[in-house]
């Protein structure tokens, strides 16, 4: 595993082999559709705000270019790694063939920490990150959007940066941009959206009355607030627990989510919000509600936690927030919780990333309604798929979702052939 080595690259390998074996795929084919095609890892060297230089390391990983470019998001993260990223770009390949986008995985970014960078310092690591990758990026290579700790302003300098390069602008080698330079309208909301359109498909298939549900949502960054956000005045469920890095907020009687948002927008975290509701983080996954939402890091749902989950719809809105210890568990306890898997929960992100690569190869804009109303369209498709297969074969969710992405990529890679 050398270069890889780490816990959540074990952890997507672990949850692959799971699906090989279900799928009896033969150790050749194994590890072809395993390991990344390529990695890539960069030192930053940043003139910092005080004067001094500081250096920082980025990554890149490109997981496999079978099906076309590879896709996926950039994290500004104090822990990343090379491993981590690996599995990040390992579920954004299964993630974008389930959705039969024409793309394979990648991920890659920064092992720092945002909040502690002034405003031009981000800029300077952003566009740092952005020339170092030149060579190994492009429009028809591997498109970069965001991910944790990158907004559309990073996307921006990005795309600026890489069209300096060239010396004219290249939209189409970033998504998740401003719409005022070439981003897609419903970009920004298009996980959350997605994340609640599939609650919505779930509640309606468990005859759950959306007035009478309660919601907790783990993570108020850009997914989990537009997901608690479009629960609370979409659904009509009531909202009744929050959380983020600093602050975990229960209240049974319902969270007013708008006041939280403005909260956050002006103050940058939950921190100081309804202080007389706050519970220690770790115990918001576990207390009772309807619809759970892990919108934050990997690996919060464990062989610790799993068995005392109270919801009856895990939402995984996160990317791997269940490891599979926990999954053992949850296939156990499948007619108590209706599991929606990370690579369909959150697949509103890629999906509508897609659509903008799409409307800038062809200089061609779509509206915000025409953008919502195809994502929908994609995800209510993978849902249904998903299903019938979990049903069919008497498998879970996750093996389900996970199957067919598998199944399309390791498809493509035998019409292909293995050259030489
Ligand atoms: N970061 C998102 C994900 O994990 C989206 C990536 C993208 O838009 O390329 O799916």
């Amino acid at each position: 595993m050398s270069i890889y080595d780490d816990d959540v690259f074990r952890m997507a390998c672990d949850q692959f082999q799971v699906i090989a074996d279900y799928l009896s795929i033969n150790k050749n084919d194994r590890e072809r559709l395993m390991y990344p095609k390529r990695a890539i890892a960069v030192t930053l060297p940043v003139h910092m705000d005080d004067g001094s230089t500081r250096t920082f390391q980025g990554y890149r990983v490109q997981h496999h270019l079978t099906l076309g470019p590879t896709k996926g998001g950039t994290r500004f993260a104090p822990s990343l790694s090379m491993g981590e990223t690996a599995a990040l770009a390992m579920w954004m390949s299964w993630k974008c063939a389930l959705s039969n986008l024409p793309y394979g995985g990648a991920k890659g970014g920064v092992t720092v920490d945002p909040a502690k960078l002034s405003r031009t310092e981000l800029e300077r690591v952003s566009r740092r990150y952005m020339q170092e990758m030149i060579p190994f990026v492009g429009p028809h290579t591997d498109i970069m959007g965001p991910d944790m700790g990158t907004n559309e302003q990073v996307m921006a300098w990005f795309m600026d940066t890489y069209s300096v390069h060239q010396g004219y602008s290249v939209s189409e080698i970033v998504t998740g941009k401003p719409v005022a330079i070439g981003g897609t309208e419903g970009r920004r909301e298009a996980t959350g959206r997605g994340v609640v359109y599939l609650v919505e498909r779930a509640m309606n298939m468990l005859k759950m009355d959306p007035e009478k549900c309660t919601a907790i949502v783990q993570g108020f960054g850009n997914v989990g607030s537009v997901a608690a956000l479009s629960l609370a005045y979409k659904s009509g469920v009531k909202v009744i627990g929050i959380s983020d890095a600093h602050a975990a907020i229960y209240n049974p009687k319902g969270i007013d989510i708008q006041a939280a948002e403005q909260h956050v927008f002006k103050k940058g975290t939950l921190r100081a919000f309804a202080q007389d509701n706050h519970v220690d983080p770790n115990e918001l996954l576990t207390m009772p509600c309807d619809i759970l939402v892990p919108a934050a890091v990997d690996r919060v749902i464990n062989g610790k936690n799993a068995g005392q989950l109270k919801c009856r719809i895990l939402a995984e809105a996160a990317n791997g927030p269940t490891t599979p210890e926990a999954d053992l568990i949850l296939e156990k306890r499948w007619d108590e919780i209706f599991v929606i898997p990370d690579i369909l929960c959150n697949a509103g992100g890629v999906i509508v990333s897609y659509f903008e690569w799409v409307q800038g190869l062809q200089s061609y804009l779509w509206t915000e309604m025409e953008v919502t109303d195809k994502l929908f369209r994609i995800l209510e498709h993978s849902f249904a798929q998903v299903i019938k297969r979990a049903k069919a074969h008497k498998i879970s969710h996750r093996t389900a979702a996970m199957a067919i992405g598998v199944e399309r990529v390791l498809k493509a890679k035998k019409m292909r052939g293995l050259f030489p």
